[in-house]
């Protein structure tokens, strides 16, 4: 017998209908290319994006095509999410840090009829034009077209397109399985491959992402995602902000510490979202100013290994509480939050940091196992390392367009994430499949051997690599960036690690160097360090 409920399709036009309803005041405030601050609300948000998808009508943008952005975090950013996938096209989020041959690849890949990019990337938008003939318009995101720009067919302007509309504009019904946007994956080998949301998986994640126990937002936050919404929808943040009417705070291109303290501190953010590496440059703001941004109460730190130093900053000295996160772009992308539960509170403060510095636990939605390289399941005792397996109702099914079977294990996605699980069901990230370190038949968790240098006062940045050994078959190589002025040598640090693991894990040695590469997106890139490192032989 079925239920005899309304059968209402969760699209992401719903999302906006319902922030310019209920929260149509609520500011949404962004740092622009421009340089200044400009201030906007959900009910502008909404009228804009309706005058978004008559521009695309104009433009004969059928349903289901590709619209793609290069953009920061902004306000007009936020339009073209809303007006583009609620008009039933499908969004495609380009990041603008990758080569160009890769984004032209994208371009093509997607099948992209349109990009709207910042006046910032024309450099970009020049590069890739003459090699993505498909691309009918290119809309920079300014009131008109720079003198640059206006050789290159089909160049139009952002603002003169607006005004040209009106916002009569009805959001449409269909099926919310349909897609709603697309992203690469920042993989490093072959070809980037594309996940497609869906509106349905979108509207559950966002719906997720609202917990209590994961971002924790509602009508009263300022939320500021310093993710880009460039790489998976700014881990939903557009979203679960117009879900629950919080007041969003857009930082455009400007990611230093200082820069993210002012306007967090000027707009009263209470809540922000983004990888390590951004959170150093803010700690050392908060040092230096010697206070927190007025408002902040809480960061989610994602998308890398949160060290456990950074913890111990946010919470101890400066009273902002630090929920650590993992998930990925096939997710999303959030799979696991940290944190704590009411047994924990009670734990003296290092073994409440044990269960901090995990990946957290899944929330609902989101089905985990831990297997061993046969695929048989491992024990949930937190010491068993295997590869983490997901599924859920927001992990991806199959990649879009690879030409690849789908890479679901019966169902279940299978990560590339090496992890142990606690009986509580925490989630340990101790590495990814490729950066193991397997010396001797056993594994060393590079993740744990970087978090313990980074605890070091002189470190600034660390990172852990196999290197090749004639008995062990691989050993671990530090390669760390000293904190300016430090002084720190190879054996001080090595001694830093007695006691704290294992003998064998103890790295070999200590390379220093200038800077660690690091990708697209924030996080290090060990094959390139390998490859600087190691090369061929
Ligand atoms: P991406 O799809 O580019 O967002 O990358 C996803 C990958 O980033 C995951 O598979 C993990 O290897 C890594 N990752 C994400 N969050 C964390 C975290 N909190 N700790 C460690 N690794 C993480």
């Amino acid at each position: 017998m079925f239920g005899l409920m309304q059968q209402h399709g969760l699209l992401i036009s719903g999302l906006i209908e319902y922030a310019a309803r209920y929260h149509g005041d609520t500011e949404i405030v962004s740092r622009r290319v421009e340089g200044d601050v400009h201030r906007s609300d959900w009910s502008t948000v909404e009228r804009r994006a309706r005058r978004v998808a008559r521009v695309l009508d104009a433009l004969e943008v059928a349903a289901g095509e590709r619209v793609g952005t290069l953009a920061w975090n902004g306000y007009r950013h936020v339009e073209l999410y809303y007006g583009v996938s609620g008009s039933a096209r499908v969004l495609h989020m380009l990041n603008p840090r990758l080569h160009v041959d890769q984004i032209a690849w994208m371009i093509n890949h997607a099948d992209d009829k349109v990009l709207a990019f910042d006046a910032t990337f024309a450099p970009i938008v020049q590069a890739v034009a003459p090699r993505c003939p498909g691309v009918r318009a290119w809309i920079v995101l300014a009131d008109a077209v720079p003198e640059d720009l206006r050789a290159i067919p089909g160049m139009l302007a952002y603002e003169t397109l607006l005004a040209a509309q009106d916002d009569l504009y009805v959001w449409p019904g269909f099926d919310e399985n349909l897609a709603s946007s697309m992203c690469y994956t920042s993989g490093t080998t072959g070809d980037p491959k594309a996940v497609l949301y869906s509106h349905r998986s979108t509207l559950l994640h966002a719906w997720g992402a609202a917990l209590p126990d994961v971002m924790n937002i509602g009508a009263r936050d300022a939320v500021l995602p310093v993710v880009p919404m460039f790489h998976v929808n700014a881990w939903g943040i557009p979203y679960t902000t117009a879900m629950v009417g919080a007041k969003l705070v857009l930082p455009g291109p400007a990611l230093d510490g200082a820069s993210l303290f002012a306007l967090m501190d000027a707009e009263g953010v209470t809540f922000a979202a983004g990888v390590p590496t951004i959170w150093l440059g803010l700690l050392n703001q908060m040092q230096h100013e010697a206070r927190k941004p007025q408002a902040l109460r809480s960061v989610i730190i994602g998308g890398a290994a949160a060290p456990e130093s950074m913890i111990a900053a946010f919470q101890d000295r400066w009273g902002v509480e630090v929920r650590h996160a993992w998930g990925m772009t096939e997710m999303s992308p959030l799979g696991t939050v940290c944190t704590l539960k009411h047994k924990h509170l009670a734990l003296p403060a290092a073994q409440r940091m044990a269960v901090q510095t995990t990946q957290g636990r899944p929330l609902f939605g989101i089905d985990v196992r831990v297997v061993d390289a046969d695929g048989r399941d491992l024990p949930w005792d937190g010491r068993a390392m295997g590869e983490l397996l997901v599924r859920g109702p927001w992990i991806m099914a199959d990649y879009y367009q690879s030409g690849k079977p789908s890479p679901l294990r019966d169902g279940w996605f299978p990560t590339g994430d090496v992890v142990t699980i606690d009986p509580d069901g925490y989630v340990r990230i101790t590495d990814r499949s490729k950066d193991v370190i397997k010396s001797g038949g056993e594994w060393i968790s590079s993740i744990e051997i970087e978090n313990i240098a980074m605890a070091h006062p002189a470190v600034a940045m660390a990172a852990c690599v196999a290197v090749p050994h004639p008995k062990w078959d691989e050993r671990p190589l530090l390669v760390v960036v000293r904190k300016p002025g430090a002084t720190l040598e190879a054996a001080e640090l090595l001694a830093f690690y007695d006691g704290k693991v294992a003998k064998w894990w103890v790295p070999d040695d200590v390379l220093f160097v200038d800077a660690i590469p690091l990708g697209a997106t924030g996080k290090m890139l060990k094959n390139r360090l390998r490859e600087q490192l190691l090369p061929r032989a």
